[in-house]
């Protein structure tokens, strides 16, 4: 039998792609804002509801451009149950990274601890609406008008996710997606910024492009991060498919919610309410009524070819670059430790089978 991975992208037609890749070579213009770059553009800000976007070649350097853009400095708090590029992109911009513990039901940075990590040198707030939960955007805004700082998202999951009936990517300063080959919504490695204002845009725009703000004028020390026609063609042809896509992932949530319901010690974390959601990951939690331990359960999946992931173990905070901050201390960060130590994503993607479904269900069901 075939391995199972925890996500596979959504390949449209092979057919469909090739008269993009034919207009490319008409075109000749391969990267710097073609014609393909600026109509995804267009498309996206449509379909998403936002005011502007600017695309990038991956959603690291849109993270860590976002950070410039608002020229973010000294310390910056943040959650450490992540991807591990949340906090890389502070690093990378010489900023210290601040680990706040995270809420038992969101697994979102929480509000209630905020405030007792604030120092005179705090100057932004960057949370992570992981799997695609909404952050608590009011509670985390109200802390950043008191104390004036700016709120840049990490919404690298959330990819069409609607909250209260606005979309998730209007709420702070900034917000980022991520376009890799594993999210919802993939131009092969890509990402953007989602901006409010049309100077931040065209700042944004300066700084992905070195720094150029006309033909010999250089404004700032940027970085080469732009999204080329390839990848802006792909996005194109991707976002005719993604409802249809989005669609089979509801479906596949619901069987493994119903299937699981009855599996005494492995829990589903509920949907969070007021959210269409892109059901973009599957976590379960293993809990101690469960005959096995996580790491257990993982690799008896695993000989079964069915490939889940830790998502997100180790905690940021673990690794070497981050574990000697006086944040990264382990009795800082309880929550988040035991949801990084009992947490397993389970595969879930538009192509996989409901009889895939049901073998990996049985497999944890130990039969
Ligand atoms: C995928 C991801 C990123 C990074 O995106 P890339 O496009 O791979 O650079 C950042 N943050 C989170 C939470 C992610 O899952």
């Amino acid at each position: 039998m075939k391995n199972i991975y925890v996500t596979q992208p959504y390949m449209p037609p092979l057919a469909e792609f090739l008269p993009y890749l034919e207009q490319i070579w008409e075109n000749k213009w391969l990267t710097n804002g073609g014609p393909f770059h600026q109509e995804l553009e267009k498309e996206l800000t449509d379909y998403l509801g936002v005011e502007h976007i600017a695309l990038f070649a991956n959603g690291t350097l849109a993270l860590v451009t976002a950070l410039q853009s608002l020229r973010i400095t000294g310390e910056v708090i943040t959650t450490p149950f992540s991807f591990v590029a949340s906090a890389h992109s502070l690093l990378w911009n010489g900023i210290k990274p601040v680990f706040v513990d995270i809420d038992p039901k969101t697994f979102n940075l929480d509000p209630e601890k905020i405030e007792a990590a604030i120092t005179p040198h705090t100057t932004a707030i960057l949370p992570v609406h992981v799997y695609g939960n909404p952050c608590d955007v009011y509670k985390i805004q109200k802390i950043a008008d008191t104390y004036g700082l700016k709120v840049i998202y990490d919404a690298a999951h959330t990819f069409g996710v609607n909250y209260k009936g606005e979309n998730l990517l209007r709420y702070g300063d900034l917000s980022i997606l991520s376009f890799h080959a594993t999210k919802v919504f993939t131009t092969f490695e890509g990402g953007a910024i989602i901006c409010p204002d049309a100077k931040i845009k065209k700042r944004i725009d300066d700084l992905k492009n070195f720094g150029y703000a006309g033909e010999v004028s250089v404004v700032s020390t940027g970085i080469n991060a732009k999204m080329n026609e390839l990848q802006a063609a792909f996005g194109l042809l991707q976002l005719k498919h993604v409802d249809k896509a989005i669609e089979r992932r509801r479906e596949i949530d619901a069987q493994y919610r119903e299937q699981l319901s009855s599996v005494l010690g492995i829990a589903c974390p509920s949907l969070p309410a007021d959210t269409t959601h892109n059901y973009s990951y599957f976590p379960i939690l293993i809990q101690k009524e469960y005959p096995r331990s996580r790491d257990e359960l993982n690799n008896k999946l695993r000989q079964h070819g069915i490939y889940a992931r830790r998502y997100f173990y180790p905690l940021i905070s673990e690794f070497p670059m981050y574990r000697g901050l006086p944040s990264a201390a382990r009795e800082n960060l309880p929550v988040a430790r035991g949801v990084a130590d009992k947490v397993l994503c389970l595969p879930i993607y538009p192509n996989l089978e409901n009889e895939s479904v049901e073998r990996i269900v049985s497999i944890i069901k130990g039969n």
